[in-house]
């Protein structure tokens, strides 16, 4: 393959001039000179345009699970595009990589998560989660049922509807957000909201406040619970097994939907097919988007209990939703083949067996650091938690200083992690290897080492 030249100093002069990064401070990238500019990829590695090698610990943005690099997600596409590159599912249309990734979906699922409302994001899928949940409670004669009962610091996304169900309260600040209809309880944070209680306690308690919720609204009026398994952009919080199930009760009790938002934690993040798996509880609705086609192309799914779909089966009228891209045929293409490698190369099970256990070996003993109050890990996803006393989980200063100097020490040793305030995250790729791994810990290690002296 041919490599491009790139002129990279004319790049990040035209990316200041004219682009609009994400998430991001336009202030800092004007001041920056441009946006970091990522050129290629190969496995668990990403070069930038000055030929800088980063080991990426986030899987691009938690989503890249079978690595860069593979060309036969390149041929599939290219297939698909010559035989048939776009038609919409619209007014009872399908095409056939729609439908055939529709039926592994379910297969995937097995149980009552048979059917399957495809979107292109995982904030799309969630939109789609708010209108579906009002539109069955109606079409059950329970139109006041319209609340959903989210957590706060839950992330569910960035449109409208995503940001509102996500608890991010810096999010709601811009845009007047939430809208009407959702609400937030605490989050199962047992390192940040619960330190030093019992952690099966504290994860009860946090359950618990769901069905406080759902009293003080009315249960006639909920529709749905909507969280992540693990929260991941809340900082990688990994909840003790008894909250889930204690959720799962509790909606069971009111007639309450679970909407299982697996956008990070589907497809094997934690060495199960998903996380509602693993954590043993059965929802009635799942989000999935990221691993399901490893960010080759924008795709995400929709996954509806069979009780749902029959009773939008009783009658004739549309579901009034769904969008241009909805079931993009060289999306589901490329989808279909990610999960085909998944299978073929066992790559759920390396997570679970090889991958995940290193993981969790080498991230783990990062505990003994000065700086560090905490490390949880599962499967392939992890966080570290900096504090400023050990034994405590007193941050440095008002907190949030610390996370930055961290992640930017691992970015400079050629390591990608992210900041979650004062929480180191990480979600590397399946394929990640043990070598890569013991660097990725040895790298966190020297920025730990080097922030001691900045952060005193
Ligand atoms: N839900 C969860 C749990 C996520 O982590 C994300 C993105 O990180 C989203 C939804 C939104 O997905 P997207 O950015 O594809 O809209």
């Amino acid at each position: 393959m041919n490599r491009r030249n790139y002129n990279v100093s004319e790049l990040r002069r035209l990316d200041v001039a004219h682009h609009l990064p994400a998430q991001s401070s336009y202030r800092l990238q004007q001041q920056m000179g441009g946006s970091r500019i990522i050129t290629r990829a190969e496995g668990s590695t990403v070069w930038d345009a000055e030929g800088n090698a980063i080991l990426d610990g986030m899987a691009g943005l938690w989503c890249v699970d079978i690595g860069y690099g593979r060309a036969e997600l390149a041929d599939v596409a290219r297939e698909q595009m010559l035989e048939l590159p776009y038609y919409n599912s619209f007014f009872r249309t399908a095409t056939a990589p729609a439908v055939e990734l529709a039926a592994k979906l379910a297969s995937l699922h097995g149980g009552a998560l048979q059917h399957i409302f495809f979107n292109t994001s995982g904030s799309e899928s969630n939109d789609t989660v708010l209108r579906l949940v009002r539109y069955y409670w109606a079409l059950k004669g329970q139109p006041e049922r319209s609340i959903i009962i989210s957590r706060h610091n839950a992330y569910h996304g960035s449109t409208v509807a995503g940001a509102s169900l996500g608890g991010m309260s810096f999010m709601h600040v811009q845009g007047g957000l939430p809208i009407p209809g959702i609400e937030h309880i605490m989050q199962p944070y047992h390192f940040g909201d619960g330190f030093g209680e019992d952690p099966e306690e504290f994860a009860l308690r946090a359950a618990d406040a769901l069905e406080e919720r759902i009293l003080a609204i009315g249960a006639d009026k909920v529709a749905a619970f909507i969280g992540e398994p693990v929260q991941g952009a809340g900082g990688v919080i990994i909840p003790h097994r008894a909250y889930w199930q204690r959720i799962e009760a509790i909606c069971r009790k009111y007639g309450v939907l679970i909407v299982s938002d697996e956008v990070i934690c589907g497809f094997g993040r934690l060495g199960r097919w998903f996380g509602y798996q693993h954590f043993g509880f059965t929802p009635d609705i799942v989000s999935m988007a990221k691993g399901l086609s490893s960010g080759y192309l924008p795709i995400s799914a929709t996954a509806v209990s069979h009780e749902i779909v029959e009773t939008l089966r009783a009658t004739d009228d549309d579901f009034v939703h769904g969008y241009t891209y909805s079931g993009h045929p060289v999306a589901a293409a490329v989808a279909l083949r990610n999960i085909e490698i998944m299978e073929r190369e066992a790559l759920v099970d390396r997570v679970a067996d090889d991958a995940g256990p290193h993981f969790a070996e080498a991230i783990g003993a990062l505990a003994d650091h000065p700086l560090v109050g905490e490390v949880r890990t599962l499967g392939l996803i992890g966080a570290i938690e900096l504090v400023a006393e050990k034994g405590t989980n007193r941050r440095h200063g008002k907190g949030g200083a610390a996370g930055p100097v961290v992640r930017d020490a691992c970015i400079a040793r050629g390591l990608m992690v992210r900041a979650i305030r004062d929480t180191i995250v990480m979600c590397p790729p399946f394929v990640i290897t043990h070598e890569e791994i013991d660097r990725m810990a040895a790298i966190i290690r020297a920025a730990l080492d080097e922030a001691v002296g900045t952060l005193a």
